[in-house]
């Protein structure tokens, strides 16, 4: 087993049904991002199968990729594509 001893990681106490403890290592969930400028995405749920895909993040185009600054940038070449 590799190093557990990190920030990113996790230790998980589990029991078996025959009472055996076992140890998982998980990895804890990053903050949400912006994919342009890496900013920390606000309104964006970290938790990963507790909350549906949709009430995660922004029902915008490009919610939860981009934050509001970027978007808007894509949305005016968007527009001005057209
Ligand atoms: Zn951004």
């Amino acid at each position: 087993m590799k190093s557990i001893k990190s920030r990113h990681k996790r230790l998980l106490h589990v029991k078996t049904p025959t009472g055996k403890a076992i140890r998982y290592v998980r990895r804890k969930l990053g903050v949400p991002v912006c994919a342009d400028c890496r900013a920390a995405l606000p309104g964006v749920a970290r938790s990963s199968n507790l909350i549906a895909r949709t009430k995660k993040r922004p029902s915008r185009p490009f919610g939860g990729v981009y934050c509001s600054g970027c978007s808007r940038i894509r949305f005016k070449a968007a527009a001005r594509a057209q």
